[in-house]
């Protein structure tokens, strides 16, 4: 099922969005909007690593669907004026394939990496002395004649996007010099991205057009960038061409979007838990079987968001909501479950990203 919301991509992996408007796509850090403290901190390691004509250590980029990471490699490639080639931790199968990739990398260039926390193991050590030591180990032969030689790689750098960091594993995570937890959007931040886009596109939008759809867009980007372009429809076929206010508001109805950016999807997990579960607390699994979704999409599309927004809260004893979810859904929070519930510690909510 596709939702209009959905922050990831398409479904079969191709953004189609980004295939049919690669204008939308930040080509700068002076174009990409927000994420100031990361920008500003990775403006100085690219000087300094272009001072120095070596290859920028190795960067991670953690943070839930569409908040720009992918952007932010390509943007990396520009500024250092290198190439880009990617790939994604669940398409490289077997450790000679990411091998092969290494070893056609040039001087400096970026090796990225999409969704790094879904590589297999045997891959994954492939890369322990690729990012260490730029070297990798290849077996020449099988049996007992079987020798292991040591083939040098140019220096590079990987770029690796995750939207679980708590899953990698210690020893990949502890070799990425750079690490940047992304956040998300505020309203000003989206309304500026909106803008720019609605320009990219050739449409029309009014201050407080954007602002609507600024702050009702999940704090994501992609999401924002998704609404604009149905919203131009219905701006086209039963509007006057323009964005404003009022239309916004009746297109974002028409989505399904409600006040505070939710979509159907948000509002059944949250149901879900109200009326199924009395408010929680329900363990992923259970909350995944009754609203038929998996659980994995739960935790990384929606979760992140809603506890964001304060609906939703993740304790040792499973998902509940909070008294600002019940307010949500238009129920008076029930006693017992006011702050009920001791809320999730630091490390399970980094679990999340
Ligand atoms: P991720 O890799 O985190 O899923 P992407 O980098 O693919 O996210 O971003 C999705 C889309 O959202 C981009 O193509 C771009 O249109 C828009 N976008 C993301 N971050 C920004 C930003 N900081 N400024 C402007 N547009 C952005």
């Amino acid at each position: 099922m596709s939702r209009i919301v959905d922050p990831n991509g398409d479904p079969i992996g191709e953004d189609r969005d980004e295939f049919f408007d690669p204008a939308l796509r930040p080509k700068s850090l002076d174009e990409y909007v927000g994420q100031e403290r990361i920008k500003a901190n990775l403006r100085v390691y690219i000087r300094a690593a272009i001072q120095r004509g070596e290859a920028l250590d190795h960067v991670l980029f953690a943070g839930p669907p569409g908040l720009g990471k992918t952007s932010l490699a390509y943007i990396l490639g520009e500024e250092l004026g290198v190439e880009v080639r990617t790939t994604s931790g669940p398409v490289i199968e077997r450790g000679g394939d990411l091998a092969a990739l290494l070893n056609n990398l040039q001087e400096r260039e970026i090796l990225f990496i999409d969704e790094i926390h879904r590589m297999n193991r045997a891959v994954e050590e492939v890369l322990y002395p690729a990012m260490e030591d730029y070297e990798i180990d290849v077996v020449l032969g099988t049996g007992p004649g079987a020798q292991s030689v040591k083939l040098p790689l140019q220096r590079f750098t990987l770029v690796g996007a995750t939207t679980r960091a708590g899953l990698l594993t210690s020893p990949l995570r502890a070799r990425f010099g750079i690490q940047c937890s992304m956040d998300f959007y505020t309203a000003e931040e989206l309304v500026l991205i909106v803008t720019r886009s609605a320009e990219r596109l050739g449409v029309e939008i009014t201050s407080d057009g954007a602002e609507e759809l600024g702050s009702r867009c999940r704090g994501t980007p992609r999401v924002a960038n998704r609404l604009l372009k149905r919203i131009r429809d219905f701006a086209q076929v039963e509007g006057s061409g323009v964005i404003d206010r009022d239309l916004a508001r009746m297109a974002l109805q028409r989505l399904g979007v409600d006040a505070v950016g939710l979509d159907d999807m948000d509002r059944r997990i949250l149901t879900a838990i109200a009326d199924k579960f009395d408010g929680g607390p329900v363990g992923l699994t259970n909350l995944a079987a009754a609203i038929g979704e998996e659980a994995d999409t739960i935790e990384t599309v929606y979760e992140p968001f809603l506890i964001q927004e304060g609906l939703l809260q993740r304790t040792p004893r499973g998902r509940m909501l909070t008294r600002g979810g019940w307010e949500h859904l238009g129920h008076v929070p029930p006693q017992s479950s006011a702050g009920q519930g001791a809320p999730a510690s630091e490390t399970e909510q980094k679990e999340l990203f």
